[in-house]
Order: C-alpha cells, then sequence, then structure tokens
C-alpha cells in the first residue's frame, strides 16, 4: 500500500502533506475535521461507508469558522475514492479530511480571526481494523464539562474543541478507565470523548440531543435507523442524567472510529450485569451488516471505491 494523501489540490507522497509552523491552525485550532471509514465488503472491493453525510458535515462545521473548503461534498466522495484506488487500499481503512486556516493574506495584520486567513484542504487514510472484536469498555464520568454551545460551537467538529476531549481521555486513562464520559453544564449526559452515548433505560433507547451539546454523529443516526428498521425499538431522544446512567440496563456508544461498543463498567459500577446486553449485541451484529453491505436495504450508505 502506498502512503499518499490528497494535499492543497494534489496526490503526493504522505511525507509532503506538511505545513509550515506558521499555520493559523496550528497556533489556534482553527480546523474543522472528519473521520470516515472503508470497509472491505462482503462479496469483495472496499466502500466508504456515509462518506456523503461525512463530507456535508465537515462543509457545515467549515462554514462555523468560515472557511472555504473548494470542493463540494460529491467531489469530496470522488477525491476520497481516488485517494484509496491510487493507495492500493483493499482493507479496511480510515479517512482523515481536514479542512484548515492556513495563512494571513497580504495586509491582514496577525491575530486571532477568522477572516483575511487563506483557506487549505488536506484528506489522509490509514489502514484501520474494525473494533468488533473488543468486548465491553469501562468508562469514567469525567470532571470536565463538555462546553456549552454558547461556550464552543460543538456541534460543528473542530480541531481546537478537541482539547476538551483529550483532557477527559487522558484523565480517564490516568484513572485506569477506557474513555470518558463528559456531562454539559446543566449535569445532563453530552457525549463520550469521541462518540455518542446511548443507553436502555426502562425498556426504552434514549440518547441526549443535540442541546445537550454534542457532535450529531452519523453513527448515532445509523444506531437510532437501525434500532427502528430492524429491532422494532425507536429511540427516545431526551435529556438523559448521571443518575440514569448509573441504572442502566445497557449502554454503548457509537462513533466512526469506536462503532457501536458495549459499555459494562462506569465509574467503577457494572452496567446492568456487566456484559454487553441483547439490545447492543443485536445493535452491533446489524451495524456490521450494514457496513461491510450484507443488507442490501443499505446499500446507499456505501460508495464502492472500485478498482486502483
Ligand atoms: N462525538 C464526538 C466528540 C466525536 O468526535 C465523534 C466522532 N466523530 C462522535 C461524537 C461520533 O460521530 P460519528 O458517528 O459521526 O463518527
Amino acid at each position: 500500500m502506498a502512503a499518499l494523501a490528497y494535499h492543497d489540490g494534489e496526490f503526493v507522497p504522505l511525507e509532503r502533506a506538511q505545513v509550515p509552523v506558521t499555520t493559523q491552525a496550528l497556533q489556534y485550532g482553527t480546523g474543522v475535521f472528519e473521520g470516515i471509514r472503508a470497509y472491505a465488503q462482503a462479496d469483495g472491493g472496499l466502500a466508504v461507508f456515509r462518506g456523503r453525510d461525512h463530507y456535508r458535515r465537515l462543509l457545515r462545521s467549515a462554514r462555523t469558522l468560515r472557511i472555504d473548503v473548494g470542493p463540494d461534498a460529491e467531489r469530496l466522495c470522488e477525491v476520497t475514492a481516488e485517494l484509496l484506488r491510487r493507495i492500493g487500499a483493499t482493507t479496511d481503512m480510515y479517512i482523515r479530511p481536514l479542512a484548515y486556516k492556513r495563512a494571513l493574506l497580504p495586509g491582514t495584520p496577525p491575530g486571532v480571526q477568522l477572516t483575511g486567513v487563506s483557506d487549505a484542504l488536506t484528506v489522509n487514510a490509514f489502514r484501520m481494523g474494525s473494533y468488533t472484536d473488543r468486548g465491553g469498555i469501562s468508562v469514567a464520568i469525567s470532571s470536565w464539562r463538555r462546553p456549552d454551545p454558547g461556550v464552543l460551537p460543538v456541534r460543528a467538529k473542530i480541531t481546537g474543541g478537541y482539547v476538551n476531549n483529550a483532557l477527559a481521555v487522558d484523565e480517564a486513562r490516568a484513572a485506569g478507565y477506557d474513555d470518558a464520559i463528559l456531562l454539559n453544564g446543566r449535569g445532563q449526559v453530552a457525549e463520550a470523548s469521541t462518540a455518542n452515548v446511548f443507553a436502555v433505560v426502562g425498556g426504552r433507547l434514549v440518547t441526549p440531543p443535540a442541546t445537550a451539546g454534542l457532535l450529531e454523529g452519523i453513527t448515532r443516526d445509523t444506531a437510532v435507523t437501525l434500532a427502528a428498521d430492524l429491532l422494532d425499538t425507536e429511540t427516545d431522544v431526551r435529556d438523559l442524567g448521571r443518575d440514569e446512567l448509573y441504572d442502566a440496563d445497557e449502554v454503548f456508544l457509537t462513533g466512526t472510529g469506536a462503532e457501536i461498543v458495549p459499555v459494562t463498567g462506569i465509574a467503577g459500577r457494572p452496567v446492568g450485569d456487566g456484559v454487553p446486553g441483547p439490545l447492543t449485541t443485536a445493535l452491533t451484529t446489524a451495524y456490521h451488516e450494514v457496513v461491510r453491505g450484507r443488507d442490501q436495504r443499505y446499500h446507499h450508505w456505501l460508495q464502492a471505491v472500485g478498482p486502483a
């Protein structure tokens, strides 16, 4: 497999995809990004999962930071497929697009700003297997709060915002947990470090709303859709208390990287019986059928990469 990136409009060797130290986004965190997966398909070949939805979100995030990404979502999907073909990818891949503030335009004085600065786009991809073989994870309730949307627009996937997530992960790992769930300023569940949170409470599936201060995950949407279509389970999108999490029968996280991962321990307490619950297990199975192209009904979520 070749190490390549799509950088400033060209496909280049990965080591040439570099930025100068003066890059505005490096100094101020003014970039937006995505994490997308491509999966080896059951019938051979590779396909990008919900790429168009990820790129639409990238463009929305970019608007918040006044970043002109350049290509539209369709073109970004084509660029991604072309990158994977040129890399010669045949196994599961993770794709990382990043659009960012690059350099001050002539006449712009230095400073923290979103105008008078040029924009740039880079996309790289690397091999990343599925997490399926992992059992449940343990999570801490972070002492770090998710910023209120009035403080930082967390519904946009902004690089600088991830300092909050990194602090939460660091604290959780130092205390022996796998990940962290962050509460918002009101003490309600917001999300995990890089995933959304679902709980089975009193037989109902619950996930917090966007107004709780979270990134509206594409995997979250997939989970809601598959639960309704395949498991006859509607999701209540409503505020979720920390106390409800402690009391939940099942808890799981959803994210492109994490996929659907059972949470079997929270803050030192077992979730339910301390093993992945039936709904989580059924949803995980359904998810893997869908991303591998084994379920015809969701082929519209898959974009074939095509032969190299
Ligand atoms: N919340 C945060 C903070 C994330 O970083 C991610 C990963 N992108 C998610 C939720 C899940 O989003 P998605 O399912 O679109 O990957």
